[in-house]
């Protein structure tokens, strides 16, 4: 837990998100700003700041996000889907708790 992290306090309930999925180790809720017709974002519960910063210790939280991206873009009636993980400034990243971006829908973009 980090105490400035949005998904930090989405994950203890003090944002609200519109939530899709939760375990004991991750959420997934809508992007309050969506790229796509669908558009969530699956993130640990684990503060971890992005995927650079992810070591062996993560290993298994990483396996079940990326397990959970086809199964969430199922439920939500997706075909086919987008992933993306914005890693550092440089990369994108603009919330620095690692999450992955779910696209599907129609109007994918090529780049978020
Ligand atoms: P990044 O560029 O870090 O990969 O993407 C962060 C994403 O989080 C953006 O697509 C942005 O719209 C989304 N986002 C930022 N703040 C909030 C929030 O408070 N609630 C939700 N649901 N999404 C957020
Ligand atoms: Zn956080």
């Amino acid at each position: 837990m980090s105490a400035d992290c949005i998904f930090c306090k989405i994950v203890n309930g003090s944002i609200p998100a519109k939530k899709i999925y939760e375990d004991e180790d991750h959420i997934a809720f809508n992007d309050i700003n969506p790229s796509a017709r669908v558009h969530f974002l699956i993130v640990p519960k684990l503060h971890v700041e992005s995927l650079a910063s992810c070591e062996a210790q993560h290993q298994a939280l990483l396996g079940k996000m990326l397990l959970l991206a086809p199964k969430l873009a199922k439920e939500q009636g997706l075909a086919g889907f987008k992933t993306l993980i914005n890693t550092g400034k440089d990369g994108g990243q603009l919330v620095f708790h690692i999450h992955v971006h779910v696209l599907g829908g129609g109007n994918v973009p090529l780049k978020v």
